[in-house]
């Protein structure tokens, strides 16, 4: 049986108040089709949901008692048989029929939905392309969100572990993976559906499948079960994102070489883990997946890890992890690996003591490619670069003047929140309003353990600039909250220019850092002085106090640490 059908809540009609009234199959039933699966209760009625299919249920995601909106993931079936899209409920409204569009939004990560939303909000037609059965993309997916639960579950774990010295004993742990993955699947089903839902009640038209374009007002898009229409657009904002990088002379259909992707499903924790890259991604899921047991390693090409960020937030992380890992190589690379069937036989170029090792699993995060050379860009005339990205001006706009580029196939930094806005910036500008992108307060985060986060000016790029700069440090071993939570590690910077006296930069590492960043950039955007920061009163006790804390060390009125 290779194929898993998807059993979704069904059109509720508008009914808003709907719940899982019964669930008639468990994980691994036999289930025929007509058999009932799920009965959902509205104030009304209540629906009975069958089976599409013969068939064994795969995973169940609902609970009885969850309230449920249409659409909603509830559970999964495996089965040989051809399940008709007419009985299996796809993101919405499939045609295959030519249209007529103002603006056509090509990806429905957050630089899409937000772009397709916020135009609709202006009053404009909009379709929104999806090449995926579900909205949101990487980011709702199998990104951002997928990755946090994971490494909530993964925080539980070492914080209980890390307690016990402190006289607060568990069992050790019994993961189940299958469980926990459904629950993250849940997560991610509520928000997924959710935008489904936020799309309908803006009339935005949502289509699966794959887009390209044919000029520079028309698309043409094939859907899964390969018809292929056109859409003729006025507008049209490309936000098709990006994909892992992958090596190509490594076993990559080996199912033990994994992309984030992959990682993100857990189906197993490997014994030893080699993580291939020291970046963003590899270092959260070597977090997720050292807590719940695997030996970690990592490999970095660079000399330092996370290579952007200023390497004196980065140390308390390498410390920390340094003694928790097997090993952390840096200026180190991968050379070759060989699928055997006792592991993947790993060689490394590297001034290491080990040139070659076995591992059980490989995960590659090595960085993340823009899709701009996949939708035939070049017919509409759109410039895109070597590397996949698409330039804009700062109104989002290509070199097309119809079309708009947002996201990660826009260009560095690729983060969801960038996205975001340049999404909203894009549609407002295609309904006549003067707006644009702020490039300067991109705030960046990696939710490590300690998390490290940084936005405006790094000292890195101060000193590039030739910036002067006056800088203000708080240990977070002065602060009564760090030591109360046993974390001690983190510190607080934060940098001022000399004549202004306003911040300009700040960084962040401890726990919560990505929390906490948010205060720092809304005194950039705010233009604060540190004498200003340093009078604002941040309750006590808690991390955000370290913010203002760091501006009485610049300004010399702190009290809490000793400053000659
Ligand atoms: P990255 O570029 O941040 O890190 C990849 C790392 O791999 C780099 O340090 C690079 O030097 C190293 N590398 C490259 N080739 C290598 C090789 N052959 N051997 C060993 N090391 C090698 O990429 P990523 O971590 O994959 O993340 C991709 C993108 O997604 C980034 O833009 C990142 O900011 C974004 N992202 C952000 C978040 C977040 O905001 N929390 C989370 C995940 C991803």
């Amino acid at each position: 049986m290779g194929k898993l059908v998807e059993i979704r809540v069904p059109d509720l009609e508008g009914i808003d108040d709907a719940s899982i009234n019964e669930i008639f199959a468990a994980v691994g039933s036999v289930v025929e089709r007509g058999d009932n699966l799920v009965a959902i209760e509205t104030e009304k009625t209540v629906i009975e949901i069958p089976s599409p299919c013969n068939g064994i249920v795969q995973e169940i995601i609902a609970d009885v008692g969850d309230n449920i909106a249409e659409e909603q993931l509830l559970l999964k079936i495996k089965t040989d048989e051809i399940v008709e899209s007419s009985e299996q409920p796809q993101i919405e409204n499939q045609s295959h029929e030519d249209l007529v569009t103002q603006i056509v939004v090509l990806g429905s990560g957050p630089g899409g939905y937000s772009a397709a939303f916020r135009a609709a909000d202006l009053g404009k037609k909009v379709i929104l392309v999806e090449r995926d059965n579900t909205l949101g993309g990487v980011c709702l997916n199998v990104g951002c969100i997928p990755s946090k639960a994971l490494l909530h579950a993964a925080k539980i774990v070492s914080e209980a572990k890390e307690m016990q010295q402190f006289g607060l004993n568990f069992s050790s742990l019994k993961l189940d993976n299958g469980a926990l993955r459904t629950w993250k699947n849940k997560v991610v089903g509520k928000l997924t559906v959710g935008l489904n839902s936020l799309a309908k009640k803006r009339n935005v038209k949502v289509i699966q499948g794959y887009g390209k374009f044919v000029s520079s007002n028309q698309i043409t898009v094939t859907t899964p079960s390969n018809t292929t229409f056109c859409i003729d657009f006025e507008h049209a904002i490309i936000a098709a994102g990006s994909e892992p990088v992958t090596i190509p002379d490594f076993p990559n259909k080996d199912s033990r070489v994994q992309t984030s992707t992959e990682a993100l499903e857990i189906t197993n924790i490997p014994n030893r883990l080699l993580v291939v890259g020291g970046g963003i991604i590899g270092l959260e899921m070597a977090t997720v997946y050292h807590a719940f047991g695997s030996k970690v390693t990592i490999v970095e090409f660079e000399d330092s890890l996370i290579p952007g960020a200023d390497q004196d937030l980065v140390k308390p992380l390498h410390e920390r992890i340094a003694k928790l890992y097997e090993n952390i190589y840096l200026s180190t690379k991968v050379t070759s690996i060989e699928s055997t069937l006792n592991g993947m036989y790993v060689k490394f170029d590297g001034d290491i003591p080990k040139k070659k090792d076995l591992y059980d699993q490989v995960l590659i995060a090595v960085g993340r490619k823009p899709n701009g050379k996949l939708i035939n860009a070049d017919k509409a005339g759109i410039a895109v670069n070597e590397q996949g990205f698409i330039s804009t001006n700062k109104q989002m706009r290509t070199n097309v003047s119809n079309i708009f580029a947002v996201g990660d196939i826009a260009g560095q930094p690729m983060l969801a929140h960038k996205a975001t806005h340049e999404g909203k910036v894009a549609a407002e500008v295609i309904a006549g309003m003067n707006s644009y992108f702020n490039s300067e307060l991109i705030p960046s985060v990696a939710y490590t353990d300690p998390e490290i986060a940084w936005v405006g000016l790094t000292e890195q790029r101060a000193k590039e600039l030739n910036i002067n700069y006056d800088k203000g440090i708080f240990p977070w071993a002065a602060s009564g909250r760090a030591l109360s939570i046993e974390r001690k590690e983190g510190f607080t910077k934060t940098l001022y220019d000399s004549e202004t006296k306003k911040i300009i930069g700040v960084g962040i590492v401890g726990t919560n850092a990505g929390e906490l960043i948010s205060e720092a950039a809304l005194a950039i955007q705010m233009g604060c002085t540190y004498k200003e920061i340093g009078a604002l009163i941040h309750p006590h006790p808690t991390l955000s106090e370290t913010i203002g804390l760091s501006a009485e060390v610049v300004d010399k009125t702190v009290v809490d640490i000793y400053v000659k």
